[in-house]
C-alpha cells in the first residue's frame, strides 16, 4: 500500500474536469439522503468518475497494489470502493463466509450498524479503486474502528474520531501507509512493535490478507529481479548503457506507478542498510519465484 498523492481541492478539480456536473449531482443526492436519514438505493453514479481514480492510482488496487489489465481494461476489472460503507456495516471479522480470516483482533473493532455512512456515499474522499479480491471478497461492508462509530458524519475528516483501523491511502487525511506497514522481503509486517499503529497494521494485513500466497509469490518475482539489478549495478566493468538500464529499472520499481512499489522501496532501503540480510532475502525471493 502506498500513499496516493492528491489534495482535496485537486481531487475535486479532477472530478469536475472529468464530469462537470458530478459534484452538483453528488450534493443533491447527499441532501436527499440527509432528509431520509439513510442511504437509499437508486441510480448510482459514482462509477462515472472511476477513471479519475484509475489514473491517480496508476491502475493499481489501493490496498494490495496489484496492477490490473492496463489502461483499456482497468475500468472493467477495478471497482469503485467506498472506504466507509454506504448502507450498512457488518461485524468484523465474521466467523464464517466472506471476510472470515480466523484472526483475533488485538483491540476493539467496533459494532455492526444497520445504517452505513450514508452522507459519505458521494464524497470523493470516500473512494478508491480496488481489485475484486480486496473490494468484493474482503472489504465487503466491513469497517473496523477502535472508537465509537460515526455513521452520521458528513465528511471523512469529521469521522476521524472513530479511529478507523484500516488505512485510507488517498490524499493526506490519513497517515502515510508506509509509516504503519513495511515489507520484510515479500511479507507485510507492522512498522511499529506496539501501540495504535501496530494494531492498525496488524488489522490491515489480516483484513486484506496481504501475506496471502497469491501476493507473496508475485512480490517474490519482483524482489528477485530487483535484487539482481541491485547486484548488477555494482559489478565492476559493467558497460555504462547496461548500468543505466539497471538503474532505471531500480528507480521504476520504486515509483508510484510500479506494482508493489511499497515492497520494492523497503527492499532497496534494506539493501543500502543491511546488505547481508538483503542478499539473504533476495536469494530467497528468487527461489520462491522459481517455484
Ligand atoms: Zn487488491
Amino acid at each position: 500500500m502506498i500513499r496516493i498523492r492528491v489534495g482535496e481541492a485537486q481531487l475535486r478539480a479532477l472530478v469536475t474536469a472529468h464530469d462537470r456536473r458530478w459534484l452538483d449531482k453528488a450534493r443533491l443526492r447527499t441532501a436527499e439522503y440527509r432528509r431520509q436519514g439513510r442511504y437509499v438505493e437508486g441510480s448510482e453514479f459514482w462509477g462515472d468518475i472511476k477513471q479519475v481514480y484509475i489514473e491517480l492510482q496508476h491502475e493499481k488496487c489501493a490496498y494490495c497494489e496489484s496492477r490490473l489489465a492496463g489502461h483499456a481494461l482497468a475500468s472493467k476489472v477495478h471497482e469503485v470502493e467506498h472506504f466507509r460503507p454506504k448502507s450498512r456495516v457488518s461485524a468484523w471479522p465474521p466467523a464464517t463466509g466472506k471476510g472470515a480470516v480466523g484472526f483475533l483482533p488485538p483491540c476493539a473493532v467496533g459494532r455492526a450498524s444497520t445504517r452505513g455512512y450514508y452522507l459519505l456515499a458521494y464524497h470523493p474522499l470516500n473512494y478508491v479503486i480496488a481489485c475484486t479480491r480486496c473490494n468484493s471478497t474482503l472489504k465487503a461492508d466491513f469497517f473496523p474502528v477502535r472508537g465509537k462509530r460515526s455513521t452520521r458524519a458528513s465528511t471523512p475528516r469529521s469521522a476521524r474520531a472513530e479511529d478507523p483501523l484500516l488505512v485510507y491511502p488517498l490524499g493526506t487525511l490519513d497517515t502515510d501507509p508506509a509509516r504503519i506497514l513495511r515489507f520484510d522481503g515479500v511479507l507485510a509486517v507492522p512498522r511499529r512493535t506496539r501501540g495504535g499503529d501496530h494494531e492498525r497494521a496488524r488489522v490491515t494485513i489480516e483484513f486484506f490478507q496481504l501475506n496471502h500466497q497469491d501476493l507473496t509469490s508475485r512480490r517474490a518475482r519482483l524482489l528477485g529481479a530487483l535484487w539482481l539489478s541491485l547486484r548488477a549495478v555494482q559489478l565492476p566493468g559493467l558497460p555504462d548503457d547496461l548500468r543505466q538500464l539497471q538503474q532505471q529499472s531500480i528507480a521504476y520499481a520504486q515509483s508510484d506507478r510500479a506494482e508493489f512499489a511499497a515492497c520494492a522501496r523497503d527492499f532497496v532501503a534494506l539493501h543500502g542498510a543491511d546488505r547481508e540480510r538483503a542478499d539473504a532475502l533476495g536469494s530467497l525471493a528468487l527461489q520462491l519465484a522459481a517455484g
